[in-house]
């Protein structure tokens, strides 16, 4: 009887099926703030009371910080120290003036500075509500405290991060200072992001309000927007969807416009019906369903580019603005966890800072809110810098962590770089890591990677246990899509059904909003009510416990599928060869950090009172390298100001001041040693040779000769007839004298010209000119015919130079020398043929520029070197993984071999390559105009060399190849000489190559600010590399009284293990050594 007097018998009134568009577009009505209901609907009620700028109730001056027009915009003076600006202000030296709404500010990358008076109204105050103050001069901007000097928040501008939660005071009187520098977060491009800024720009004041706003409708905002999500996002066959617009719609019927107070009760009806009762607070987190599977972590972030769209100048006033913001929301979140890296960063904030990363920041990382993150210098380029560049990256970077936050990451945080390399995994192992994040490889545009979760192994077998975000992305805005896409897209689902959200505006800094975090808890309280339909999320477990929960779930990573060898990236092959020039200088830098390691260890081992190691100098450059190592300076796809005030200025100093050090140490050894001098190489196998061989008399049949015929000059020695077309200027055949080969092909292929053929392609990509070259360029391309002249400019038995001019346009040419030097029949001496190009006047528009080598050599794979070793690639294009790497990062060399004999290509400071068929390619120049308008205009000069060999590619190659690239000698006295490469030498198989040598960072008498302990004798740490691989074994000799010999790790901080070491009867230590294929190992020798 009860169910029948509840159930209406006779029906009156009908109902309808709801029309499920209609009611789902009708949700955007209720939160839409512009549109035509805006006054019928939530919007209207986000305020209770707002006062605009009126100099009395909100008085605001600004003064503006000289920039002269056509000056350097990175300069100091343009970005003067608050603390300058705030006591020259106080003493009244400072002229503010009054501002008003719609005023702009100016121009480009100038600082304006803005002194903020606040009188709130007593009502206000009273009520006891959190206040704001909403400011927006579509700047960026920071809030500083005139007392402390502690940063409070920042302003995005535009619309993004506007408001400043007022601290709590009785009287409502508010003072403070908003430095706002005049760019946007993506820096001041002409009508697109990435065009070439408008150095011209100015910045409108939009807003400047003080608002009591009415938090309880803000709540419903984020409420509604994210049950709107729902009944959008969630899949069609789930009954959540369909409630959740229900129940949406149904709260719309309860509002009443007229009534704020309806507000409340619409908030309590969803939380009856789609959320749990902790809503829209932290403790969502510890509710729901504890067995719950987590498919959803999520970690605060916001990428912050070292430079790319701004310069280095502007990005130490990024970090201070998004971690500033950070460390608030942190105090009004306890959930939330924060992580950021590159120690670049962290120093520059404790230069810039200091009161700030001691008072605010290292508590914050002190209570595991803020993470120090990533181990690497600065978010490196990967594909171009030198092995030991890469060693370095972790070395400083992780030396820095420890030294000030007493922790090593263990995870490499590279979200955003345009490839990895091979050797990656080894180097991070070296460095204390065992896992990787990256996102980046969702961005190819050929194929989708297959995993979410797997170990990657480098070519050593080193391997990393890996994450890429499902969400393809690492600046979510924890939309509610962003968290379903988590969840749904990850593509190792059947080992790992977990991804990590990495949420916070970036690239321009930024970071998680306060929305953001709202936005979690209202999704978090949605699954604990709703079930797992909504992925179950988690915020404030750190990025390690997400780890550890993949290694607790695939029998600690041993079920995870591998990939191995170089993580490709599919996109942004342009970055191997634009800024030209900054590529030239990294190696140049490189190289010369190297020979000033090399010669002051041994200097300040031979003369420890006399002579001190300059590690404060040597340091500092090293940093400076490692951050134009950043990944969008190195690749180059930065704006025109960070290569021509940064950058290059920075690299050039660099290679000074390198200079400036070999001089200093080599006057002194000069001032110490007499006698006859020797030629001393930092190449260990060149100092070898010296020591056994006096200048011998070459035979005359391996002298350079010349012999010319109507069509030809033919230059030989002894070992190689190489022929140069007098028209063409190609060259049409090598033929190795002993064999009889031929290693050019004019028959088959392409080209049909010669080798050191130009060809100019067209170079027009989809977007990202700097960054990218397409596929489709590959078959658009004219070779360079219009010869000016092909001359013998010299000839002599030492060496035969034949000069070709080439027109690339009416002022541009191509001058370029190829040399065929005498031969020495028991070295590698004239075994190769060295070019010497100088590009005059490139004036190109959207052209790429490389030279051709068609060879006659047939194998599936092409090597080519990458740091301490080599990365194999396909010649052919069988499938479309192979068709992707139609272009390819090579170092000093690639190398294209079959069994029989082969072609090396050495250079100095090239490093795209591609071979396919027959057809050998080095890329030169490229000319983009975006970002950068006038990237590698003007002269160039390259120099490579083609090695053509026997047999596979072997240690000649290797050795060629830095002997091409470490040409600098130094002269030295017979016996210091001999005590040099006494110090330390090697012999072994050929494939060992002895690559740096340094003092250890911890030795007692160096005083190193990266000293972390202090080693009880004087050390030096040897690098030694297996280059080809293949199992190597060698012995490292030593004339040093050895005290012990530790294979360590790259930090110099853990040791692997104690080598044995035995004396010989010349007195010399001998330390062997094994290494496995492309091993990297480092000993420190103790004496
Ligand atoms: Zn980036």
């Amino acid at each position: 009887m009860s169910s029948s007097s509840s159930f209406t018998r006779i029906n009156y009134d009908p109902q309808f099926k709801p029309v499920k568009s209609i009611y789902e577009n009708r949700l955007r009505q209720f939160i839409s703030s512009g549109g035509e209901y805006k006054d019928l609907n939530l919007p209207k009620f986000y305020d209770k009371a707002r006062i605009s700028l009126d100099q009395s109730h909100v008085k605001l001056r600004w003064y503006q910080v000289p920039f002269e027009k056509g000056s350097s915009p990175v300069s100091p003076d343009k970005r003067p120290p608050w603390k300058s600006i705030i006591e020259a202000a106080k003493k009244g030296e400072l002229e503010f003036q009054d501002a008003h709404m719609g005023q702009a500010f100016g121009p480009s990358w100038s600082t304006t500075w803005f002194k903020v008076e606040l009188s709130i109204p007593n009502e206000w105050v009273q009520s006891k509500d959190q206040l704001i103050f909403q400011f927006d001069c579509c700047n960026e901007g920071v809030v500083i405290d005139p007392e402390t000097l502690v940063p409070a928040t920042a302003f995005s501008g535009n619309g993004e991060r506007t408001e400043y939660l007022l601290p709590k005071n009785e009287d409502g009187e508010y003072f403070f200072y908003i430095e706002t520098g005049n760019n946007g977060m993506f820096g001041c491009g002409e009508g697109s992001t990435i065009n070439p800024p408008d150095n011209n720009r100015t910045f409108q004041l939009k807003n400047a309000d003080i608002v009591w706003p009415d938090w309880e409708a803000r709540a419903l905002y984020i409420d509604f927007w994210m049950l709107g999500d729902a009944a959008r996002e969630l899949p069609d066959d789930t009954f959540q969807k369909h409630q959740a617009r229900q129940i949406a719609n149904k709260c719309m019927d309860l509002f009443d416009p007229q009534d704020r107070s309806s507000v409340k009760k619409c908030r309590e009806f969803l939380k009856k019906e789609y959320f749990d009762e902790f809503n829209g607070t932290e403790r969502v987190y510890s509710h729901g369903d504890p067995d719950g599977f987590t498919s959803v972590y999520s970690i605060g972030n916001c990428h912050i580019d070292t430079a790319w769209l701004w310069p280095f100048a502007e990005t130490k006033r990024k970090i201070v603005r998004s971690w500033a913001s950070q460390c608030t929301l942190m105090d009004e979140y306890p959930e939330y966890q924060f992580a950021a890296s590159q120690a670049q960063q962290f120093k520059w904030l404790l230069q810039e800072h200091p009161e700030f990363f001691k008072n605010v920041l290292v508590p914050k990382v002190q209570q595991s809110q803020f993470f120090p993150i990533g181990g690497s210098w600065v978010e490196n380029d990967t594909n171009i810098p030198g092995g030991e560049s890469l060693a370095r990256q972790f070395f400083f970077g992780q030396r820095f962590f420890l030294k000030y936050f007493g922790i090593k990451s263990d995870i490499f945080w590279l979200p955003d770089t345009f490839g990895y390399s091979s050797q990656v995994p080894q180097l991070c192992q070296l460095s204390g890591i065992t896992k990787f994040l990256t996102q980046k490889l969702s961005w190819n545009n050929i194929n989708s990677f297959p995993h979410s979760t797997f170990n990657w192994a480098g070519i050593d077998g080193s391997q990393l246990l890996t994450h890429m975000p499902p969400g393809n992305t690492y600046t979510a805005d924890s939309h509610f899509g962003d968290v379903l896409r988590t969840a749904k897209q990850n593509k190792s689902a059947e080992f790992y059904g977990a991804g990590l959200m990495l949420y916070g505006k970036g690239d321009g800094g930024g970071g998680p909003t306060r929305e953001m975090l709202e936005k979690m808890r209202r999704i978090r309280s949605m699954s604990n009510k709703n079930g797992n339909v909504i992925p179950k999320l988690e915020v404030g477990t750190d990025v390690d416990e997400f780890y550890q929960d993949i290694l607790k779930r695939t029998n600690q990573g041993n079920d995870l599928p591998t990939w191995s060898g170089e993580l490709y990236f599919e996109f942004h092959r342009g970055t191997y060869t634009s800024q030209a020039q900054t590529k030239r200088l990294m190696r140049l830098a490189e190289i010369k950090l190297h020979d000033v390691e090399w010669i002051a260890t041994k200097a300040s081992i031979l003369y420890p009172d006399e002579y001190k190691y300059p590690i404060a100098k040597i340091n500092e450059l090293w940093e400076n390298v490692l951050l134009c190592q950043f990944h969008d300076v190195l690749p180059g796809s930065c704006i025109e100001i960070v290569y021509k005030y940064e950058s290059t200025p920075l690299l050039e100093k660099v290679v000074k001041e390198c200079e400036g050090l070999l001089e200093e140490v080599m006057t002194f050894l000069h001032e110490n040693g007499s006698g006859k001098a020797q030629t001393l190489s930092t190449l260990t196998w060149l100092n070898s040779l010296h020591e056994t061989e006096d200048d011998k008399v070459v035979a005359e049949e391996f002298h350079a000769k010349l012999q010319e015929s109507k069509k030809l000059f033919i230059m030989s020695n002894g070992k190689l007839s190489v022929s140069v077309d007098r028209v063409t200027g190609a060259i049409v055949s090598i033929i190795d004298l002993s064999s009889g080969k031929e290693f050019i092909d004019l028959k088959h292929g392409r080209n049909k010209l010669g080798a050191n053929q130009f060809v100019i392609f067209d170079d027009k990509p989809l977007s990202w000119q700097a960054w990218d070259t397409e596929l489709y360029s590959v078959n658009q391309y004219k070779y360079l015919t219009k010869i000016e002249h092909v001359d013998v400019i010299s000839a002599s038995k030492k060496g035969v130079t034949i000069e070709v001019v080439v027109k690339v346009s009416e002022d541009c040419k191509i001058n370029t020398k190829i040399t065929l030097p005498a031969a020495n029949p028991s070295t590698l001496e004239g075994s190769q043929i060295n070019i010497c190009t100088i590009v005059e006047n490139w004036q190109a528009k959207n052209k790429f520029l490389k030279v051709e080598f068609p060879v006659n050599i047939r194998n599936e794979f092409a090597s080519y070197e990458t740091q301490f070793g080599v990365t194999k690639r396909p010649t052919h294009y069988n499938t479309s993984w192979d068709v992707a790497k139609f272009e390819v990062c090579q170092h000093k060399f690639a190398d294209y071999s079959e069994f029989s004999k082969g072609v090396s290509i050495l250079n100095n400071c090239k490093y795209g390559f591609s071979t396919h068929g027959n057809l050998m390619r080095l890329s030169l120049l490229r000319s983009p105009k975006a970002p950068d308008a006038h990237c590698d205009m003007g002269s160039h000069e390259i120099s490579y060399a083609i090695f053509p060999h026997k047999g596979m590619l072997s240690a000649d190659t290797v050795k060629l190849a830095h002997e091409f690239n470490y040409t600098d000698k130094y002269q030295l006295s017979v016996n210091l000489a001999k005590a040099f490469n006494n110090i330390i030498n090697i012999k072994g198989d050929e494939n060992v190559i002895l690559s740096n040598i340094k003092r250890g960072e911890d030795d007692k008498g160096i005083k190193s600010e990266y000293a972390l302990k202090t080693n009880e004798n004087d050390t030096m740490v040897v690098r030694v590399y297996e280059s080809l691989g293949g199992e190597a074994t060698a012995t490292l000799f030593s004339s040093l009284p050895i005290k012990s010999v530790e294979k360590i790790d790259n930090l110099e901080l853990e040791v692997e293990e104690l080598v044995t070491v035995k004396k010989n009867e010349k007195d010399i230590f001998e330390i062997p050594i094994t290494l496995r294929p492309f091993e990297i190992a480092s000993y420190r020798i103790s004496f």
